[in-house]
């Protein structure tokens, strides 16, 4: 069987560029400088046209453009690309993940009519406007808004994932209620995991000095409890590398069939690993620094079995990756797949 036939799903990083700096996102330090290996990377029309024949995408049953690094809208083909998408395949469904403050109203109807069938825009919206810049630095929430009614007014189907945190859990339901009646679909809530067992988050400009903090939800609704506690797992790293080799694993990657493609072109089996394969270690300030270290060496380390390819000199459809299944669920698994896919 080849490659493309045994995958459905594809997850890709149309651009790593993105004109916001959220303080958790991976492309910054803390909401500042960008990091060193986020190079401004796009997949052109004609690139992925190489990649992928229109006989090539029959096969494909979801499609989206997400990434770890960018903003799909950035990537100068974007809307090129999904008009090739939808033309090649009628069915297909097609998604983004979006800050949605970019591009003109005129390019947002544009989308809507290339995206027609089967489709979602997610926009990252943070609540109301004083809410949002908080998390969403450099994001124009007005402009958000007349782009997502421009892309709803023309026929698309737009919901909203709200990341919630104490600064804005208060302002829930009213702000639900108003992005329904603008006519998003739907409005998710979502509590980062990101601040692991930590109290803060400090915000950093750009010359690395301390701006403001993010603090997590407090209330029932919203709060997360930290399933790990940090410093426990970096004081006993041996007994937490036994308990990830005998930890089950429900791999997304196999279970949705569904691989993921990076800016630079690369094949991987998911966003998770495609961060853990370019990215260089943090210096370590914190007890995160240190444990995301030794699991980005863990995973470079675990994957470098697999034929991890890319497409600008490698034809997908010669690849093998029938060891797959042995890397994310044997005994030597990466901690990556444990932390991500826990079955
Ligand atoms: S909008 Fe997305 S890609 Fe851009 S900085 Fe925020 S989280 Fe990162
Ligand atoms: S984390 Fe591991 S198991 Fe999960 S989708 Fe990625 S490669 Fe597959």
């Amino acid at each position: 069987m080849s490659f493309l036939q045994e995958f459905t799903d594809i997850h890709i990083e149309l651009t790593d560029k993105c004109q916001a700096s959220c303080p958790m996102c991976a492309r910054n330090y803390s909401g500042g400088a960008e990091r060193p290996f986020v190079s401004q990377h796009d997949i052109t029309l004609e690139q992925f046209k190489s990649w992928f024949s229109i006989n090539d995408l029959q096969g494909i049953k979801n499609f989206y453009a997400c990434g770890n690094y960018g903003d799909p809208i950035i990537a100068q083909d974007c809307l090129e690309i999904f008009q090739y998408l939808r033309h090649s395949n009628p069915n297909m469904y097609l998604g983004i993940h979006t800050n949605g403050s970019a591009r003109s109203t005129k390019w947002w109807e544009s989308l809507a009519h290339a995206l027609q069938g089967p489709h979602t825009v997610t926009f990252g919206i943070d609540g109301f406007a004083d809410s949002h810049v908080l998390y969403r630095r450099g994001t124009d929430w007005h402009k958000i808004i007349d782009n997502a009614q421009a892309f709803i007014q023309a026929g698309g189907y737009a919901t909203v994932d709200c990341l919630i945190f104490e600064h804005n859990e208060h302002q829930a339901d009213d702000f639900k209620q108003q992005m329904l009646d603008i006519g998003f679909k739907q409005v998710n809530f979502k509590s980062t995991s990101r601040f692991y067992d930590m109290e803060e988050f400090a915000v950093q400009d750009r010359n690395g000095n301390f701006e403001y903090s993010l603090k997590p939800a407090r209330t029932q609704r919203f709060k997360k409890e930290a399933v790990i506690k940090l410093e426990e797992v970096a004081a006993n790293l041996k007994s937490w590398k036994d308990r990830v080799a005998v930890a089950p694993v429900n791999p997304k990657c196999l279970n949705k069939k569904e691989i993921y493609i990076d800016a630079r072109g690369n094949v991987l089996p998911c966003c998770w690993i495609g961060m853990d394969w370019i990215e260089e270690p943090l210096k370590e300030t914190l007890t995160i620094h240190g444990l995301r270290n030794k699991m980005i060496q863990d995973s470079k380390d675990k994957f470098s079995k697999l034929d991890i390819f890319n497409l600008n000199d490698a034809d997908i459809r010669s690849r093998d990756w029938s060891n797959l299944s042995d890397i994310v669920t044997g005994s030597n698994k990466a901690w990556t797949c444990v932390k991500n896919c826990h079955g």
